[in-house]
Order: C-alpha cells, then sequence, then structure tokens
C-alpha cells in the first residue's frame, strides 16, 4: 500500500483580485521605467498598491513624471533612482537607495533595453557589447542584488506567499530569429536562459522568476514599426489579433505575475504577443 506524504503541503492561498491590494505592502523596482513599457509597468505595480523605485538612465524630467503619476493617482510611494543598468556599483548604489528609502525588495522587474540594429557583417563590436551589456548583463547585476535580498529576508507571509519575485522583460525575439538584430535577439535568447536557470536554482528558496515576452508595444523603441499606415499594415501581416499592442498589455502582465495570485508559476516566459508567436505565416498554407 502507497504511503502518504508526511509533509506538510503550504495552503493554496486564494489572493484578493482587487487591483488596490494586490501588491499592497510590496516593494518594486522598475528599471528603464521613464518611458515606454517600464513607466507602465511601474503606474500598474503602484495601482496595485507597491511602493516603487523608478530607475532610469538619463532623463530625469519623465522619471520625475512617472514618480509623481504614481504619488497622485496611486497612492503609494515612489522614488526616482538614476543608474546605468550595465554598471555594477551604480546597480549595487542603486539598491542601497531603496533599501534605505523602503526597507527591502520584493519585485523585481528587468526591463531596461535597447537596440543597435546593423546588418551582420556591418555590426561594431561595440553595438555587440553596448547591446548584450545593457539588455542581458543589466538583468544579471540587478537580479543578482535583489536575489540577495530575497535570501536575507526570506518569506513574510503578510507580505508575500514568495520571497521575492523576478519578472525579465524579454521578447517574442527570445524565440523568433530577427535578422539585422542579432546582437538584440541574442540578449533576449540569453534572458531566456539566465530567466529558466535562475527560476530552477532559487525555487527552493521560494523566489520566484518568470519573464514577459512582448509581440509589437507602440513605444518609442519601435517608432518606425508603427507610425506610418504603410508600416502599420506590414506590422499587422505579423499579428493575429490585427491591433499593435499597448505597454498595458503587458503591465497587466507584470501585475499578475508579480501577484500571488501567479505562485505556482515559476521558470515561464509568458508572451504578450497578440499572436505573434504563433507563426501566422502559416495560417494559410504552409
Ligand atoms: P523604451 O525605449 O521606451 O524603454 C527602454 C528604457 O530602457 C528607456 O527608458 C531607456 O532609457 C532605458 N534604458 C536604456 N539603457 C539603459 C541603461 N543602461 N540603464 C537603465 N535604463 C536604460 O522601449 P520599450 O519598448 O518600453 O522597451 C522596454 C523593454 O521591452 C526592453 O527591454 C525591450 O527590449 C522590451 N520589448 C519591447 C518591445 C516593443 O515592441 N516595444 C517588444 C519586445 C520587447
Amino acid at each position: 500500500m502507497s504511503q502518504k506524504p508526511t509533509e506538510s503541503f503550504p495552503p493554496v492561498i486564494t489572493p484578493s483580485l482587487d487591483q488596490q491590494v494586490i501588491l499592497k505592502g510590496q516593494k518594486a523596482l522598475v528599471t528603464g521605467a521613464s518611458s515606454g513599457i517600464g513607466k507602465q509597468v511601474a503606474i500598474a505595480l503602484g495601482h496595485a498598491g507597491a511602493d516603487v523605485v523608478v530607475n532610469y538612465a538619463s532623463d530625469a524630467a519623465t522619471a520625475e513624471e512617472t514618480v509623481q503619476e504614481i504619488k497622485q493617482r496611486c497612492g503609494t510611494n515612489a522614488i526616482a533612482v538614476k543608474a546605468d543598468v550595465s554598471d555594477e556599483e551604480q546597480v549595487q548604489a542603486m539598491f542601497q537607495t531603496m533599501f534605505r528609502a523602503f526597507g527591502t525588495i520584493d519585485i523585481l522587474v528587468n526591463n531596461a533595453g535597447l537596440q543597435k540594429d546593423a546588418p551582420f557583417d556591418e555590426m561594431s563590436l561595440a553595438y555587440w557589447r553596448k547591446v548584450i551589456d545593457v539588455n542581458l548583463t543589466g538583468q544579471f547585476l540587478c537580479a543578482r542584488e535583489a536575489v540577495r535580498e530575497f535570501k536575507r529576508r526570506g518569506v513574510v507571509q503578510t507580505v508575500s506567499c514568495a520571497a521575492g519575485k523576478i519578472i525579465c522583460m524579454s521578447s517574442v525575439h527570445e524565440v523568433i530569429p530577427w535578422a539585422g538584430h542579432v546582437n538584440y535577439a541574442t540578449s533576449k535568447g540569453g534572458i531566456h536562459m539566465m530567466m529558466k536557470t535562475l527560476a530552477q536554482e532559487l525555487a527552493p528558496d521560494r523566489i520566484r522568476v518568470n519573464a514577459i515576452g512582448p509581440g509589437a508595444i507602440r513605444t518609442p523603441i519601435n517608432t518606425e514599426a508603427w507610425d506610418t499606415a504603410e508600416a502599420y499594415a506590414a506590422l499587422m501581416t505579423l499579428v493575429p489579433y490585427k491591433r499593435i499592442g499597448q505597454p498595458e498589455d503587458i503591465a497587466n502582465a507584470a501585475v499578475f505575475l508579480a501577484s500571488d495570485l501567479a505562485d505556482y508559476i515559476t521558470g515561464v516566459t509568458l508572451f504578450v504577443d497578440g499572436g505573434m508567436t504563433c507563426y501566422p505565416g502559416f495560417a494559410t498554407g504552409g
């Protein structure tokens, strides 16, 4: 006769669906949060009850706008902190500033990223390094500081079921090759395997690590893909759902993955792409 397991399983907690409290009391850091997806993610986390560090690389004024929007519209606390995510000392100083202001960290959204495009045989080493440094090494540096604090503090049951949550902003290009963007696609493929390895390594510490894979989202990074009628029509051939994504689409996914609603989810990429990864070219043949 088979024995029943002797260990006691923690109860599955059914968190509140109330957007105002789903992240109540949690402390979040969003990198590259002065524009585009990062800005909207920071605001959405604030709406869900978190205090937020708005990281920015250079644009202090727009970072401060995000801070004010969180404070005034969400009623939670926010501060802007300047740091280049690819610089180890600046990243460590940013986390120390966060700990002095908010005490700890519960949620890291590794969002900062950029493109430096060129045909492969014209791609400079400087372009290659810049994109890998910011998009991939930047996520490593920020995740490492967050994990050190998650492990030091452990789970605080009144705050969250998990000791910490990391959300890596990846891309559909972690699986879709992208000619002319080898540095960018490589950085996102690297994020995919970093995320999965961290999820495996850190799950016993109750640290969840996931990624979001945005498709085409209307932000400054890809203006040329949507700002003319011709470009938009061409883009739509790649999007079965026939609309461009908005930063809010990504922000909603980030709130979900950061919350205890996703407590049994780790090591996955949630594609938020209107079906772009469904091989739309095969919809009518192939
Ligand atoms: P964006 O240009 O508005 O945002 C990128 C942010 O990263 C900017 O605020 C920029 O200042 C910041 N940043 C750049 N270098 C930095 C550094 N060294 N240190 C700190 N911050 C730095 O573009 P976005 O579309 O909002 O991009 C956000 C993330 O989403 C990126 O990782 C991008 O690869 C990813 N993404 C975007 C799309 C899309 O369609 N917009 C699709 C897939 C993935």
